[in-house]
């Protein structure tokens, strides 16, 4: 014990020193937590402390840590084929996996390419689109609409979409591509139909399509850039108006897909169909970085028929098998549970859990979606002073700005999920004292 203590504070010490942490100060980083494994819903520190996961590591746990279905699943492909080229060579496990990808997508999307994270495959997406417009010798529509409060990822085109306040496009302007932002859809998912919500998305449309070669958004949640739950109707809407003016729609569903807002996708929700959609996170049931866009068939069609004939992206971890092994585990352990049900006791005892934090002075807003959850505060939290009580509590909760929210693992007993959110209660009424 005495020795475990002193490695873990040279651990500790060392990352402090020299690891960067997702959007942190290298030189005043706030402090981490070791952790020394995890399991089911709970993740254990080196000091022995149990902590109840609220965040499913961002979106990707789907069925909690350690599942032997899923260790199996590595272990038995690694003997087998860990990795290799995907140029000039395939296997089994990508083409099983598109299979199943394709067997429950919506209609039409049958045309897969597997990348390596959320990011890469927004890249593809766009890249994807604009070599749509180009194979068909059209000038000039290679430019981008997408929505105020998105996210669709840190890596370069992917943060052009995203929101530009948020994602600080002030930081990298001139060099950043500048794209068009309709305002954020106001009208919520339960509210009544507003038909102005649409007014700011088709203007820029109307006007500007002969330029625009795809709309970007995520569907219905809109998740890292403000966990705002927007209308169907708008993205009925959309689909519309990306049908009249031949621009095609990627719909971003890397936070969204596989039953998280309670229906297997966000566009399921208004019952469309994207030309293009982006597949992460949960994919692997949080296990491996791995990635899909689904593509339909004519986009695949166009940008095969004209120059330059094939589609210029080719990453050198493509299609992993180990990615892909996994992958399909996770989406068999996912088909043969009843998710939706599971999804819909999470979204009941997250709607009673949450309700009593509509009392408290600090709170601007609660709302619940699927398995998501959100307390929306009047101000920012003090992060380090917030993530220590939340350990304190026995839960691990990862608030950003305004917003403290979770999205458990499917697999979350009703007592842990209840024992998550009244620590999360009593923990802002502590902040709110404070
Ligand atoms: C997380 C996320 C991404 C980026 O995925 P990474 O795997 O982190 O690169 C893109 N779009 C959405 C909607 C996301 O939630």
């Amino acid at each position: 014990m005495e020795n475990g203590g002193r490695r873990a504070e040279e651990i500790l010490a060392f990352d402090r020193k020299h690891l960067w942490h997702p959007y942190t100060s290298i030189e005043k980083p706030l402090p981490v937590f070791l952790v020394e494994s995890a399991d089911g819903c709970r993740i254990r520190l080196n000091d022995g402390t149990e902590l109840i996961d609220g965040m499913a590591s961002w979106w990707s746990v789907i069925h909690g840590y350690n599942h032997p279905r899923l260790n199996n699943a590595i272990k038995e492909q690694v003997d087998t084929l860990a990795h290799v080229m995907f140029g000039g060579l395939t296997h089994e496990p990508a083409v099983t996996l598109a299979k199943i990808l394709i067997e429950h997508m919506p209609p039409g999307l049958n045309r897969v390419f597997f990348c390596d994270s959320g990011s890469i495959a927004v890249e593809v997406a766009m890249k994807m689109a604009i070599q749509y417009s180009f194979a068909q010798g059209i000038n000039g529509k290679n430019r981008f609409l997408t929505l105020r409060s998105g996210y669709h990822g840190d890596s370069f085109h992917a943060m052009s979409v995203c929101d530009p306040i948020g994602g600080m496009h002030s930081i990298y302007k001139g060099v950043l591509p500048e794209y068009y932002f309709a305002d954020t859809p106001r009208c919520r998912f339960s509210d009544a139909w507003d038909e102005s919500d649409i007014d700011s998305f088709e203007n820029l449309i109307r006007k500007n399509h002969q330029r625009i070669c795809g709309v970007i958004l995520e569907p219905i949640v809109q998740g890292a850039g403000g966990m705002r739950f927007y209308h169907p109707q708008y993205l009925r809407k959309v689909r519309e108006l990306c049908d009249e003016f031949e621009v095609l729609l990627i719909a971003d569903e890397i936070a969204t897909g596989f039953g998280r807002s309670g229906e297997l996708f966000g566009c399921d929700h208004a019952g469309i169909v994207p030309d293009i959609m982006c597949l992460g996170k949960a994919l692997t049931g949080g296990y491996m970085t791995m990635a899909a866009v689904m593509a339909g068939e004519h986009v695949g069609r166009v940008l095969s028929k004209n120059e330059p004939g094939v589609f210029m992206h080719g990453p050198t971890f493509m299609a992993n098998p180990l990615g892909c092994r996994v992958a399909i585990a996770s989406l068999e352990l996912l088909f043969d549970s009843d998710w939706r049900q599971r999804v819909k006791a999470v979204e009941s005892v997250l709607k009673k859990g949450f309700a009593p934090c509509n009392q408290l002075e600090t709170v601007a807003d609660v709302r619940v979606l699927g398995a998501i959850g959100v307390v929306e505060l009047k101000q920012p939290v003090n992060m380090e002073r917030i993530q220590k009580r939340f350990v304190e509590h026995g839960i691990w909760v990862r608030p950003f700005g305004k917003l403290v929210y979770v999205m458990p693992p499917y697999i979350i007993q009703q007592d842990e999920l209840e024992f998550l959110l009244a620590g999360i209660r009593k923990v802002l009424e502590i902040e709110a004292d404070s």
